[in-house]
C-alpha cells in the first residue's frame, strides 16, 4: 500500500512514537511524507520515505495531488486542532480529497493506532 505520514509540529513526537512502534509494519509499505515529518521519521527509524515539500510550503498540496490521482491508500495526518496553521486551506483541501476518494485517514494518534493494528493483522481496506 502507499501510505502518507504527516504531522503538525506539536504532533511530531506522537508520529515518531507511532513510527517506531509500527516500524516493521510500515516497512512493508511504500511511504510518503511531508518534508519535516519525513526527515524526522527517517532519522528516528531508518525507514525509507519519499519526502514531499514541507507542509506549509506545498507538501500538503503535493499529497493532495496524489490523492486526486488515486495514488494513496492510507493517510496518517496527525493534525493540531489547537493551533492556527498558516496553510489551513491546504490542510482542509487534503482532508476533503481524502473523503472524496474514501481513503482511510487518521487525524489523531488513537485512530492511527487502530489503522496500524489493522495493517499489522493484514486487515486491508477496500
Ligand atoms: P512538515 O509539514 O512535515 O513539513 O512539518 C506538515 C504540515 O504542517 O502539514
Amino acid at each position: 500500500m502507499k501510505i502518507a505520514l504527516i504531522a503538525h509540529d506539536k504532533k511530531k513526537d506522537e508520529i515518531i512514537e507511532l513510527s517506531k512502534k509500527y516500524k516493521d509494519v510500515l516497512a512493508e509499505h511504500e511511504l510518503y511524507a511531508t518534508g519535516t515529518t519525513g526527515t524526522l521519521i527517517m532519522g528516528e527509524t531508518g525507514l525509507s520515505i519519499h519526502r514531499m515539500k514541507s507542509g506549509p510550503l506545498g507538501g500538503d498540496q503535493q499529497i493532495g495531488a496524489m490523492l486526486a490521482d488515486g495514488e494513496l491508500d492510507l493517510i496518517i495526518f496527525l493534525r493540531d486542532p489547537l493551533t492556527a496553521q498558516p496553510h489551513e486551506p491546504d490542510v482542509s483541501a487534503l482532508l476533503r480529497l481524502g473523503d472524496v476518494q474514501k481513503i482511510p485517514l487518521a487525524t489523531n494518534a488513537n485512530s492511527a493506532t487502530i489503522m496500524l493494528e489493522a495493517l499489522k493483522n493484514k486487515v486491508y481496506f477496500a
